[in-house]
């Protein structure tokens, strides 16, 4: 009895879907004629979370923006101007990668062979990777964050799946223009707090 009463409902959405949009085509028409249902500022909004009806995203012409929280594959942050990685070869990552595709080596001083705090390697199984974002999450210096990258499909692994610092790498101007939100709380709690007079 309540299987079928939730049969109706589905199919109840599935015809709202439908009817939407038929109505929905028809405001975009009647907005500015027959192609203005398909120009890009229509697209933007009809095939946004917002948009009514069901409507096909024509892949890979056509692509939907990514949400600001997307998780692509994880990405190694550097700063703009001294050209240095943000990690300190902590090794946080690596611990709480669930499928232990992380793998650091520390830098050591030339001279002396004191360990530095900056690897010399760093490698991501891209093939292993389940974008779960914890090495993101934890890296307690956000030097590591989840990029946008998800057009990755290679017929071979060892050349193109496994990623050294170099393609890891990305400027930090690149996290704060994916990641809006993410970089000005980041900075905010950067700011030195007013002391108490
Ligand atoms: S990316 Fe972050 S957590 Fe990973 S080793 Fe570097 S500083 Fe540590
Ligand atoms: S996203 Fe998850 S699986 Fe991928 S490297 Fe980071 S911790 Fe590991």
């Amino acid at each position: 009895m309540y299987a079928s009463l939730y049969v109706l409902k589905a199919f109840g959405v599935t015809l709202r879907r439908f009817v939407e949009s038929y109505v929905d085509d028809l405001k975009w028409f009647l907005k500015g004629g027959f192609g203005k249902r398909y120009t890009p500022d229509a697209l933007a909004v009809r095939q946004s979370p917002k948009g009514r009806g069901i409507f096909t995203v024509q892949y890979p012409a056509e692509r939907l923006p990514l949400p600001e929280r997307f998780r692509g594959f994880p990405f190694l942050v550097y700063d703009d101007e001294t050209g240095k990685p943000l990690c300190t070869a902590c090794g946080t990552c690596a611990r709480v990668c669930p499928p232990q595709c992380i793998w650091i080596v520390r830098a050591s001083h030339p001279e002396t062979g004191k360990p530095l705090r900056e690897p010399a390697e760093f490698h991501i199984d891209i093939s292993i990777c389940m974008n779960c974002g914890f090495c993101a999450e934890f890296c307690p210096f956000d030097a590591i964050k989840m990029g946008q990258e998800i057009e990755i499909a290679t017929f071979e692994r060892d050349g193109t799946l496994l990623w050294n610092q170099e393609k890891l790498l990305r400027p930090l101007s690149y996290h704060a223009q994916i990641h809006p939100t993410d970089y000005a709380q980041e900075q905010a709690k950067r700011k030195p707090k007013k002391k108490k007079a």
